[in-house]
């Protein structure tokens, strides 16, 4: 698609001068832009974005001044209150402001905080949700988060607080008994102590779970492997965020779903990877 094709007919949102437009931008393919947010880079006069957010996707606003907003565990980044006060700040000088944030800016992504900072300043806003990588990120790994044969819920946590320990708030003694699937977003740091919480609650070491890194971008790597190996195994092949964890049986589910393994030519390797006798499907 050109930098000027024209969106399908549809009555699109101006983004007015002195708005601030909240956006997810997805785990990386930039496929995975909703239109709003193409839309949305089409109008902006400037985009402060994340460190998540694909290159690519930047490109298609060449008229926007670009500012890097980036917040990465660990590194020293700038900090939430200013990000946040800069979009004010740009909103009021009468710019169209984009802010870009990847995957969706509602999940794990402080974009509540912003858009909270936004309304106490008066700033007007538009929130444009995006495909979170628990989701989409899992789906281009090919396990779904939900299956009927499966789970019945899903449970997407964060493996890091404010302060980048293991979250004090987050009871994994209950999730590890209530929780059937787990998806677990900024774990790789703490991967050994959630598992080791997480069996010491009563959840086997055989379970299968899944570490999903730079999910849906060119360089997507999944391991497979379980519950009490996943520390050695994150280890053992040097596997850096971002990354999803999963953990639970939905992860079995790739081995008929690896979806992007077919494609590159590798056939499924269990068409049925739960044991139920039957294709998924049939009675
Ligand atoms: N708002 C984002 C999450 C931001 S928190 C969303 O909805 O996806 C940052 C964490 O998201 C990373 O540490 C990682 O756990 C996850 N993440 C984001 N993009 C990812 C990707 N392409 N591949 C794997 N994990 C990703």
């Amino acid at each position: 698609m050109s930098d000027s094709s024209p969106l399908p007919a549809s009555d699109w949102p101006t983004l007015e001068p002195g708005w601030v437009w909240l956006c997810g931008a997805g785990p990386g393919d930039p496929g995975l832009l909703t239109l709003h947010a193409l839309n949305a880079l089409r109008q902006a006069d400037v985009v402060v974005y994340d460190a998540l957010v694909n290159e690519d996707i930047l490109s298609w606003a060449p008229q926007a001044t670009l500012e890097y907003a980036g917040k990465r565990g660990g590194k020293p980044s700038a900090k939430q209150r200013d990000i946040s006060l800069r979009l004010v700040e740009l909103a009021r000088a009468g710019k169209r402001v984009l802010r870009l944030k990847g995957g969706d800016p509602f999940v794990f992504g402080r974009g509540g905080e912003e858009a909270q900072t936004l309304v106490q300043h008066g700033i007007p806003l538009r929130i444009i949700p995006g495909i979170s990588a628990g989701i989409g990120g899992l789906a281009y790994a090919g396990i779904p988060v939900t299956h009927r044969d499966v789970n019945q819920s899903v449970v997407f946590v964060t493996g890091h607080d404010q302060t980048g320990n293991t979250p004090q708030a987050v009871n994994w003694q209950a999730l590890a008994q209530g929780a059937q699937v787990l998806v677990i977003y900024m774990g790789m740091k703490h991967a050994g102590r959630i598992a080791a919480e997480l069996m010491a609650a009563g959840r086997p070491a055989q379970e299968p779970c899944a570490v999903v890194c730079q999910a849906t971008t060119p360089a997507q790597t999944v391991l497979e492997t379980t519950l009490g190996h996943l520390e050695r195994d994150i280890t053992a092949n040097a596997l850096q965020p971002p990354a999803i964890l999963c953990v639970g049986r939905a992860v079995l589910l790739r081995q008929v779903l690896d979806w992007q393994g077919m494609i590159a030519g590798q056939p499924a390797r269990n068409l049925d990877p739960l044991n139920r006798g039957r294709p998924a499907e049939l009675p």
